[in-house]
């Protein structure tokens, strides 16, 4: 049988385009190895709205957040499982100075912020010095559940292939390409951080972002809220666990997890928590980030049927679904990618 496309890679790009591609009547295949430390997987599917330690509002969020609520709310219907959770980020100010910076963050945008003080609701949890902020809505969605199912769904339906892509066994030609004696007319990359290693993409201007969390058991707090302290949150994982975290680390040594960071998180939550923890497990991957934090979206400048989506950094939850809807309308019927985006901005470098 002869594909319209392969996509290599079902974490979180790959499977909300093979959605919509599917969706839009094309013939799929989608190639993945089923890392276990793939960025999707270990990430914590929270959609913030505000951004960084002066909370600005993430880019595009005005347009992002509705279509990642339809998207996941559209996934969750057709799997008969709510995915996505409308929620809050209970912001528990780390010294007078990050308060009073909530408070004048509040002020500029009612519609995300909310300095009303919440400590009375949450002192029995938390040690809270210096008081609470609310920031509202954000968005969690169950990341492992959406990739389990849309694994098992392509699996059942002939369009997944549990392997490891490589490109020496492939021959891409204009308009064709054969991998394994399967054939297909177009390549799209949704490989993550592994296509900074691509002969057809290394040159966009990747970056690393190795980021660690700890998996800990906390029963005392309720699974209804997001809990944030700096830069370590507190969020709902699977099985009434807690995901916690994470780091951004642009100069490791390594790719495992590191005691530092467990020592550290550890030290925080001890200055943080009231109640028992237990900590369950340690995990860390490589977020697909680049010196430009927009996407990488688009077919290559001389080869048209090589295609990518990709370099959502550590924003994928808020821009995947957004984006693989406009990439999906661009391959059906030529509607245009956002320039931000679209991977002809590196035109020059990538025709070299
Ligand atoms: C610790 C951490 C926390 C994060 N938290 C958040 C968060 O809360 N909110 C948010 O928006 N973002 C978060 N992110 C970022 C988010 O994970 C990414 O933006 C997003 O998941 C990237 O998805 P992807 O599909 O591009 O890549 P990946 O998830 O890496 O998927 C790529 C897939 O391709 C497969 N693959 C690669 N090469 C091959 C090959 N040759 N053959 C076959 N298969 C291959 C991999 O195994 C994998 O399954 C976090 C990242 C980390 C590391």
């Amino acid at each position: 049988m002869e594909f319209d496309y392969l996509i290599v890679g079902q974490g979180l790009c790959g499977t909300l385009l093979a959605r919509q591609l599917i969706n839009a009547g094309k013939r799929i295949l989608v190639i993945d190895d089923g890392k276990p430390d793939a960025s999707s997987r270990v990430a914590g599917g929270l959609i913030n709205p505000v951004t960084g330690k002066r909370m600005v509002r993430s880019w595009l969020i005005e347009e992002l957040l509705p279509a990642a609520i339809e998207e996941y709310s559209a996934i969750g219907t057709e799997i008969g499982e709510q995915v996505v959770h409308v929620t809050d980020i209970i912001d528990c100010h780390t010294s007078s100075e990050d308060k009073m910076q909530f408070y004048e963050r509040a002020s500029d945008d009612r519609e995300f912020l909310n300095s009303e003080d919440q400590t009375v609701a949450f002192q029995h949890l938390f040690h809270l010095p210096f008081g609470t902020g609310q920031i509202k809505p954000a968005l969690h969605i169950k990341i492992g559940t959406i990739l389990n199912n849309w694994r098992n769904r392509l699996d059942a339906s002939g369009m997944l292939a549990n392997a490891t892509f490589d490109l020496e066994s492939c021959h891409i030609s204009p308009g064709s390409v054969s991998w394994n004696g399967i054939k297909a007319s177009g390549i799209i990359f949704c490989d993550g951080e592994a296509a900074n290693a691509n002969p057809y993409f290394h040159m966009l201007p990747w970056s690393k972002d190795k980021g660690e969390v700890l998996i800990v058991s906390i029963p005392g707090i309720p699974g209804n809220h997001i809990y944030r302290h700096g830069h370590i949150s507190i969020v709902p994982w699977n099985d009434g666990l807690f995901w916690v975290g994470a780091s951004h680390d642009w100069k490791y040594e390594t790719t495992s997890p590191t005691d530092t960071f467990r020592t550290n998180t550890i030290s925080i939550i001890e200055k943080w928590l009231k109640v028992p923890y237990r900590i369950i497990d340690h995990r860390s991957s490589l977020r697909p980030a680049n010196f430009d934090r927009k996407p990488f979206i688009g077919f290559h400048p001389n080869m048209p049927n090589v295609g990518i989506f990709n370099g959502m950094g550590g924003k994928g939850f808020s821009m995947a679904p957004y984006f693989a809807k406009q990439f999906a309308a661009n391959i059906t019927n030529g509607a245009p990618i956002l320039a931000d985006v679209s991977i002809e901005r590196y035109k020059k470098i990538l025709s070299r």
